[in-house]
């Protein structure tokens, strides 16, 4: 069955797993039955044939030259998710005893703490708690002796997002799980960039790492094979069997945004939707924006009902416009739509004009 034929295709405004583009699912549901007039699935294949090595091949490419990737760094696509990754960085790049700047902004940055406090001494150098992680700390010191400095760029559960990158001392180490690919970056500015594949990328299952391979081999402490970024860097992410079919959907979603013209184009698509998305929470009285104004996620629109007891009764409403996946984190409450690359203008637009009929109903 064609996905673009599927009975009726929902506006998808779910966090993650997250909505994925219409061609790409197209592309990833025929390789599962056949993969390049193999006479095979692509599920059914060694990771060591001429095809899946092409597949790999082209998702490195892809990557490097979506994001301007310079010789210097090493693109990898690892398992374990992002969780993973809080504490394989501080296991690979952090000298035992040495200290390591983090910028609290919600949950998953206090995760990535927990871990990186096992391998040395964590300094939280901004935390936006007292306020519930509405606002991204600014004007927050970064003493000299911090190995690196942990951002995360996009907070997915508050709606929270670093508009711009510090300029500090120390190499960055960034937790972009939920915007890597939403705008053009600076790879020269960071050490580190990791990002689970399942919001704006591709499906669950592996890990896009963007290291500089200058901050390796520093610490003296023993790491376990498949922990060390060089055993994937030697054997390029195929030391053992790779996440096979999620590489792939990752990279027809990386060919997709090329043939879309790149992370500058996105940006400009992700600018218009959350324009449109908060300009109808700030219009609106039944609505009120989460986070502070100059914070706000161009990927998560985190928002609340003026009446909470309207929530429900707004849900269903979107929900009878197919608009799904608009609950808030459970830890938070309230709602969040989250409009990552692959969502259309046109799908924000049909939750506007359901919030504008909200209001017609309510007001
Ligand atoms: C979802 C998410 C994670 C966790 O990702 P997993 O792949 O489930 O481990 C970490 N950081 C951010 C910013 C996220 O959005």
């Amino acid at each position: 069955m064609s996905v673009l034929t599927q009975k009726k295709k929902k506006h998808n405004f779910f966090a993650g797993p997250a909505i994925l583009p219409a061609p790409v699912l197209e592309q990833a549901a025929a390789a599962v039955v056949e993969f390049e007039d193999m006479g095979l699935s692509l599920l059914e294949i060694s990771h060591r044939s001429k095809q899946f090595v092409g597949v790999m091949d082209e998702a490195f490419a892809l990557t490097r030259s979506l994001l301007n990737v310079p010789d210097n760094y090493e693109v990898l696509f690892l398992t374990g998710g992002a969780s993973s990754q809080f504490f394989m960085t501080a296991m690979n790049l952090l000298p035992q005893g040495k200290k390591v700047g983090y910028l609290n902004t919600g949950t998953w940055s206090d995760k990535a703490i927990k871990e990186a406090n096992i391998f040395g001494e964590v300094v939280e150098v901004g935390s936006s708690k007292d306020e519930g992680f509405n606002y991204i700390p600014k004007d927050y010191a970064t003493p000299e002796d911090l190995h690196y400095l942990h951002l995360t760029s996009n907070n997915t559960i508050y709606g929270t997002q670093l508009q711009s990158f510090p300029t500090v001392s120390m190499p960055i180490v960034c937790d972009m799980s939920s915007d890597i690919f939403s705008r053009p970056l600076d790879i020269q500015k960071f050490g580190l960039i990791y990002a689970g594949a399942q919001k704006n990328l591709g499906p669950a299952g592996t890990t896009l790492v963007i290291v500089n391979k200058d901050l390796l081999g520093k610490v003296n402490r023993v790491i376990p094979t498949m922990l060390d970024y060089r055993t994937h860097i030697a054997k390029g992410s195929s030391f053992n069997t790779p996440p096979v079919y999620p590489i792939y959907v990752c990279m027809l979603t990386m060919r997709w945004l090329k043939e879309n013209g790149g992370v500058a184009a996105m940006q400009k698509r992700n600018e218009a939707k959350a324009a449109l998305l908060y300009g109808e929470i700030d219009r609106n009285d039944l609505f009120n924006g989460y986070a502070h104004v100059d914070d706000r996620s161009r990927m998560n629109v985190t928002f609340t009902m003026a009446n909470p007891e309207h929530e429900a009764d707004f849900l269903a409403l979107a929900a009878e416009a197919d608009c799904v996946g608009l609950k808030g984190h459970r830890s938070v409450g309230g709602l969040r739509a989250s409009i990552y690359n692959a969502l259309g203008l046109s799908s924000v637009e049909i939750l506007v004009d359901a919030m504008k009929e909200f209001g017609r109903t309510k007001g």
